[in-house]
């Protein structure tokens, strides 16, 4: 629910109505967080979908009529497209706009958008730690961000009320607001986040590319914990070749960390340390039932991953 008090907004304007901007819209409708919501995307399909959908009141594929006289911008494409939509927006952002994105990774982000920012408007770079496999407006859902983390990493010296605006959004559309500075997102989520996917998609395509084992049985026999692994790895390629190839150093970083203990994990198997290996997945157990009692996962057999809204 928005928070008591905070009143809502003129214009919110999204840029890209995939599954994160449409599932903001759809918060934004829900729980009346703007007066009006206005769409824009680049793509006819995408835009005649939204309009089905009814999610906005206002959709356009012109970036710059869309944004004129909005209170709030969010943009809400993959990351390695940020720099290039906030060129073509900048010079019709209205004074007193606050520009806000949710990709996920933020130091490239904020050096992309920082050169194209007009003066008199304030740039809050958001990422809400959720998502599915799922790309497209028909993927997002108003419950998305609920008791969700929503990382804010604004720029030292970014005006206090523009990011007090922004929290007030996203703990409007339920999540659970905290700021740090680009750097320290961009090495928190390289393991929480884009490692487990790099693991996912080089798992998932080994056992495609194994010789020995047709296509058929990598299916029959996913029940086991390769099936979690196809789920990741369905994910966005677009997204997450960004991901990538804009959060590179904090990636290498915390792979050569996780290939050590690889290759320690190898040792234990070939020498036979079930002490060893025994003590690591008792303490990786703990950390899931962590994670389950802090609400941020449940223990239910398929995630609690049920689309409504
Ligand atoms: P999505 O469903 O694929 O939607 C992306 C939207 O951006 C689409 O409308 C797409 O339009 C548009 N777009 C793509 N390239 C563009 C370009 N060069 N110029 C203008 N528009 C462009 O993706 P998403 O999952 O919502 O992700 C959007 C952002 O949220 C990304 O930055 C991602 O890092 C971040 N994020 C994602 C998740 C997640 O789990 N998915 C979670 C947190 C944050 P087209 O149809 O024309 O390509």
């Amino acid at each position: 629910m928005p928070e008591a008090g905070a009143a809502p907004l003129g214009r919110l304007a999204i840029v890209g109505l995939g599954l994160i901007g449409s599932s903001i819209a759809r918060g934004a409708r829900r729980y009346g967080l703007a007066e009006t919501i206005v769409a824009i995307d680049r793509d006819a399909a995408v835009r005649a979908r939204v309009l089905e959908l009814g999610l906005a009141e206002q959709v356009t594929g012109d970036a710059a009529q869309g944004v004129a006289g909005a209170d709030l911008v969010i943009l809400c494409v993959p990351v390695g497209a940020v720099g290039t939509v906030a060129a073509e927006i900048a010079p019709h952002l209205a004074a007193g706009a606050i520009l806000s994105d949710v990709g996920s990774v933020k130091g490239s982000v904020v050096a992309a958008v920082a050169p194209h920012l007009p003066a008199g408007v304030a740039f809050v770079p958001g990422h809400p730690v959720a998502g599915t496999e799922y790309s497209g407006p028909d993927a997002g859902f108003s419950t998305l961000f609920q008791n969700r983390w929503c990382i804010l990493t604004p720029p030292e010296g970014t005006d206090e009320a523009a990011v007090a605006r922004v929290r007030g959004v996203w703990e409007g559309l339920g999540a659970i607001v905290e700021t740090m500075s680009p750097e320290h997102h961009d090495l928190v989520l390289a393991i929480t986040s884009h490692v487990p996917h790099l693991i996912a998609y080089n798992i998932v395509g080994t056992a495609a590319d194994l010789e020995e084992v047709t296509q058929s049985e990598v299916i029959k026999f996913s029940a086991g914990g390769f099936r979690d692994f196809t789920r990741i790895a369905a994910s966005d390629p677009t997204m997450w070749r960004d991901v990538f190839l804009t959060n590179k150093d904090a990636v290498l970083e915390m792979l050569g960390r996780f290939n050590e203990d690889l290759a320690a994990l190898a040792r234990a198997i070939r020498w036979g340390d079930g002490e060893a290996l025994h003590a690591l997945f008792t303490r990786t157990r703990a950390i899931r039932r962590g994670i389950v009692a802090m609400g941020q996962e449940t223990a239910e057999p398929d995630f609690g991953r049920r689309k409504e809204g």
